[in-house]
């Protein structure tokens, strides 16, 4: 199964189609079970959209990295939160 730090990892493949179907599937699947990953995505989604709107010659990562921690970081908060 998936984590979530893999899920950061592979949006950017998962997303412009670049990913194998066995991990596209697996990718998937955690999305199904994990809301976090799920609005991730979708937000990375945005970004990206946002960014080739405006500047389509600069696709800075930094920003995408960012998002990345701050989200994942909210990730394990609601994962572990309990404790
Ligand atoms: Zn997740």
């Amino acid at each position: 199964m998936l984590q979530c730090k893999n899920v950061t990892d592979e949006t950017s493949n998962f997303i412009e189609g670049d990913l194998p179907l066995s991990k596209r599937i697996a990718l998937f699947l955690h999305l199904v079970l994990c809301r976090c990953c799920r609005n991730y995505v979708q937000q990375f989604r945005q970004t990206i959209n946002t960014v080739a709107v405006t500047q389509p010659q600069e696709m800075d990562t930094t920003d995408r990295q960012a998002l990345a921690r701050k989200l994942h970081a909210m990730c394990d908060k609601t994962n572990h939160g309990d404790s």
